[in-house]
């Protein structure tokens, strides 16, 4: 039997590894198109920054690697250009070559992930003008701000990859502007939360313009739609990225209603035998009715596992997401799981707000303000969703929130909770027991 992964990023390797691990006479081959593999894009940033140091600690895996340790082919520099689902065969360039060739499989893992989502900005091709995605964007952002020392730059977005540029071009001393389109900062806070995070930036006098969209790009500036002009040695669009899934499409893999791949809980698309996973696909949320759009690499990595699993007659099912996502910028935390206020309202859930601004832990050692936002149905008395804006343990916080409500936990539950205390890492009631006594 053959398997044919398309995409060796996250889920792409993600489901060959595990598909190896459950069958030893499986033939695996995996095409990518580009030459870096399983590589860290959450670290991209920090490579820019130098916080990194080098690319490497970024890619650490080879083809070579797979082959030794999982007996896996990994084609780089190969598109795979066309698919022939009846006839279970992918047409691929090798794109060193031109050379093009048929290869065939029993099982197909469609694992393309997300493409940089562009506006259509006058000047948004120009050499100075980047998006983040892989470590070639990466090497390429990094080159030029080696060369060209920019002293100026403008961010268009204030998603995590925004804001995580944000801190790493101020690293370097850029002076950095940034942009969004929406009248709030950051999608995934409610406007409180996101409010409450932007008076902390302006406090370390960062430029924020919010209802603002730039309407053209030139060599050294910006055009903005309020008519004013920014100057702008350098460009970083991270306006969000959407799913690739025009190969799927042309086979007639069904698209949800995010217009990403839809799955079961194996990761099997409509077509047997063609399983996808990854930022390629949508996933179902515990909490809320429709299919959400949530590209993450701790999703993919779990969706390729399953995907790699499930075609080798494995047990693994996929659960669903509750979209916990955190981010550090400059010393704050930003962290999110469950169903914002504005969701949980859409679902129709009877909702109930609390906001608990607490410290971390007691000021005698160095405890700091940490504000949990927690959304509760009033009816069932269920944790829905939690918002956290902090500087120490909000990781750890958030987690606890997310594992509360993957496991349907009431709000009265918080407060019994037998969290470890000592004070050098929380104070004697934790923000999580406030949250609990506060919403109850
Ligand atoms: P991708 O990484 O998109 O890989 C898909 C691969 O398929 C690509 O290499 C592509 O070349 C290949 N491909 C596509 N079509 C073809 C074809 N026809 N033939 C051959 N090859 C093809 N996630 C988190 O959870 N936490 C974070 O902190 C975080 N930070 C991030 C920071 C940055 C700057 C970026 C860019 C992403 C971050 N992410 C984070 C998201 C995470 O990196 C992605 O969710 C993850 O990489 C998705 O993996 P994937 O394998 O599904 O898709």
């Amino acid at each position: 039997m053959k398997l044919i992964v398309i995409g060796a990023v996250a889920a792409g390797t993600s489901a060959a590894a595990k598909a190896r691990r459950n069958q030893d006479d499986l033939d695996i081959v995996i095409y990518e198109k580009d030459q870096d593999i399983s590589y860290s894009g959450c670290g991209l940033p920090y490579f820019i920054g130098e916080e990194v140091e080098s690319i490497d600690q970024l890619t650490p895996r080879n083809p070579a690697f797979f082959k030794k340790k999982y007996n896996i082919d990994i084609h780089t520099g190969h598109l795979v250009m066309g698919i022939n689902y009846q006839e279970k065969k992918v047409s691929v360039k090798n794109l060193a070559t031109d050379e093009v060739f048929t290869d065939t499989f029993d099982k197909l893992v469609i694992a393309t992930g997300a493409k940089t989502s562009l506006p259509p900005i006058e000047g948004v091709d120009l050499s100075h003008v980047f998006s983040l995605r892989t470590p070639a964007n990466a090497r390429r952002i990094k080159a030029f701000i080696d060369h060209e020392q920019p002293k100026e730059a403008v961010i268009v977005g204030t998603g995590f990859i925004g804001f995580e540029m944000l801190e790493n071009l101020m690293a370097l001393d850029i002076k950095v502007t940034i942009v969004e389109m929406m009248d709030k900062i950051t999608p995934n806070l409610d406007r409180d939360m996101a409010d409450y995070l932007e008076a902390l930036l302006i406090k370390k006098k960062i430029t924020i313009m919010k209802e603002t969209t730039v309407t053209k790009v030139d060599n050294h500036q910006v055009a903005l739609n309020t008519g004013e002009v920014l100057n702008a040695d350098m460009v970083i669009m991270a306006t969000g990225v959407k799913p690739n899934v025009d190969l799927a499409q042309t086979i007639g893999v069904e698209l949800g209603t995010t217009g990403a791949i839809k799955v079961d809980n194996k990761m099997e698309t409509n077509l047997s035998d063609v399983y996808a996973c990854g930022d390629c696909i949508e996933t179902n949320h515990l909490l809320a009715q429709d299919a959400v759009y949530r590209p993450l690499g701790s999703t993919a990595n779990k969706t390729g596992r399953i995907a790699g699993d499930a075609l080798t007659g494995g047990s693994l099912r996929f659960k669903g997401i509750i979209g916990t996502s955190i981010y550090k910028l400059f010393d704050l935390t930003i962290a999110n799981t469950g169903l914002n206020e504005r969701e949980a309202r859409r679902e129709g859930y009877d909702v109930v707000i609390s906001h608990n601004i607490k410290p971390d832990k007691p000021a005698y050692f160095g405890g700091t303000e940490m504000c949990i936002k927690s959304i509760a149905d009033q009816t069932s008395g269920k944790l829905l969703g939690v918002q956290i804006v902090g500087r120490e343990g909000v990781d750890k916080r958030i987690d606890i929130f997310a594992t509360l409500i993957t496991y349907g936990a009431t709000v009265d539950e918080l407060f019994h909770l037998d969290l470890a205390y000592a004070p050098p890492f929380s104070t004697t009631k934790d923000p999580v027991h406030y949250s609990g006594m506060i919403l109850d």
